[in-house]
This record gives structure tokens, C-alpha cells and sequence, in this order.
């Protein structure tokens, strides 16, 4: 645990590491105020497009965690990033919701629906035919295929819910094209967030619940893995990967457990 603590900083997955659904898990408040308490830089990384960095840290002050915007990271934003660094100026059509579309509008990629450069799916409750039709259509005309994520299902405290790769599923199937997805496992996500907290890969950890995103990610990024089994994966997992974690431990909150 004590090279744990010496990292100068954290990148944390969210959804499994440090809540639920909306329900914090056990020992992130002390996790957190410890990060915060010895300096350390860190961030938070999510997957999900759904929210932007100010409605995260609101969802984290309603569980009792004050943690500001500026320590978040999404999808949304990572996709957005990797549009401007691909084509500066390009326009997109966009199925997703509302923190997808800003997260386009800070990189001025701005909305098309009738030639844009990209079509963009990110998980979204305003799914409909019209909009699948409309996608297929412009990814027919030339319009690459991107998506947020390849997560095929979220996880909900009643069951699962279809998420991006099973939604943009439809698009690919129709058009002959496959989709460039973005989010975890690609590793663009964790090298965006090493960048934004200022840190070389060797003086941080990734902790993160899903051997299959999250703790490929942090080996393909060259970081130490932290995985926890307060989310996805149960411990009896672990051995049907061919690749394994630096460190397992049941929570957050056990890096913290044992200080004075
Ligand atoms: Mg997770």
C-alpha cells in the first residue's frame, strides 16, 4: 500500500469506484479529503457522455463529496478533443444529450444535418428511429462514424440499459461502417487525463472496476492499475484475462484504511 500512497497522483474511474448509481461507496469520502488533504492531483474518468464536468461535481455534492469541476473528464470531452485534433472546424450530426452537444460547441464543432464531417453517438434517452435514420443516412454520404464509447450495456441499480456500442450497433450494421470509439479501453481517454493533471505516467495509478476498459487502459497507457471489486468485476474474474492488475483491493477506501 505504501507505493500506493507515494503516487503523486489518481486517476479514478467513477461509476463502480466511487458510487452506484447514486449511492457512494464505502470509504470514498475519506479517499477523496485524503487526495485532497496531501496534495495530490487527481481526476476522475468517465465513460458516460451524459454529463458535463459541473453536473458531475453537483452529483458528487449531493453524496457529500465537494470536489470542484475542473477534476472531471468524460467521453464527451475526449471525443470532442479527438475531433479537433483530427479535423479543426469540422461539423458533426450528433445523437446524445445535452453535455455532448457542449462538449462539441468548446471544441467549435459545430451541428450539421444535412453534410457534416462526423456522426457522433453518445448514450442518450432521446434514441428514436428518425435519428437512427437520419445517421445511417449521412454516414452513407461520407460522414465518418464515431462513438463515445464502446460500452455495450450500462449498469443500473435494477439491471442493465443498452449503452453506445449496442446503440450505434444499428448504424454500423446498416452502412457496412464500423465505428471509432473513443472512451475506455482505447487509451486516449487515460493520456488525456494524465495531461490534464500534469503528471508523468510512472507517478500515478488508475483505479478503475472493469478488467475490460479500465485496467487495459491503464496497461496500454503504461500505468499502474488499481483495481477495485467494489464495482463490475468479482475477484474470481480476474483469472479469465489474459493480463492481470498491478493491485487488487475491495475499495478506495483501503488505500487509505491503515494511516494514522
Ligand atoms: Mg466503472
Amino acid at each position: 500500500m505504501d507505493r500506493i500512497l507515494e503516487k503523486k497522483g489518481f486517476i479514478c474511474d467513477m461509476d463502480g469506484v466511487i458510487y452506484h448509481g447514486n449511492k457512494i461507496l464505502p470509504g470514498v469520502a475519506e479517499f477523496v479529503n485524503w487526495m485532497i488533504e496531501n496534495d495530490k492531483k487527481f481526476v476522475f474518468l468517465t465513460n458516460s457522455p451524459e454529463k458535463t464536468p459541473h453536473e458531475l461535481s453537483m452529483k458528487l455534492e449531493r453524496m457529500g463529496l465537494s470536489v470542484s469541476a475542473d477534476h472531471f473528464y468524460t467521453s464527451a470531452m475526449a471525443t470532442s478533443e479527438f475531433l479537433y485534433s483530427q479535423a479543426p472546424g469540422c461539423t458533426a450530426y450528433v445523437i446524445g444529450e445535452a453535455a455532448l452537444s457542449k462538449a462539441m460547441y468548446d471544441q467549435k464543432i459545430y451541428m450539421n444535418d444535412v453534410n457534416p464531417d462526423y456522426v457522433v453517438l453518445g448514450e442518450t434517452r432521446t434514441y428514436c428511429f428518425e435519428k437512427v435514420e437520419k445517421a445511417i443516412e449521412l454516414v452513407n454520404k461520407g460522414a465518418k462514424l464515431i462513438g463515445c464509447n464502446p460500452d455495450t450495456v450500462g449498469v443500473k441499480e435494477k439491471g442493465v440499459i443498452p449503452a453506445t456500442g449496442s446503440l450505434i450497433a444499428p448504424i454500423e450494421i446498416a452502412t457496412g461502417k464500423k465505428a471509432y470509439f473513443v472512451g475506455k479501453p482505447n487509451p486516449l481517454m487515460l493520456r488525456h487525463g494524465l495531461k490534464k493533471i500534469g503528471c508523468h505516467s510512472e507517478d500515478i495509478a488508475f483505479i478503475g472496476d472493469r478488467m475490460d476498459t479500465d485496467i487495459i487502459a491503464a496497461i496500454e497507457s503504461n500505468v499502474d492499475s488499481i483495481l477495485v471489486l467494489s464495482g463490475f468485476t468479482r475477484a474470481e474474474d480476474i483469472g479469465n484475462y489474459p493480463y492481470r492488475p498491478k493491485y487488487v483491493i475491495d475499495g478506495v477506501g483501503d488505500i487509505v484504511k491503515n494511516i494514522k
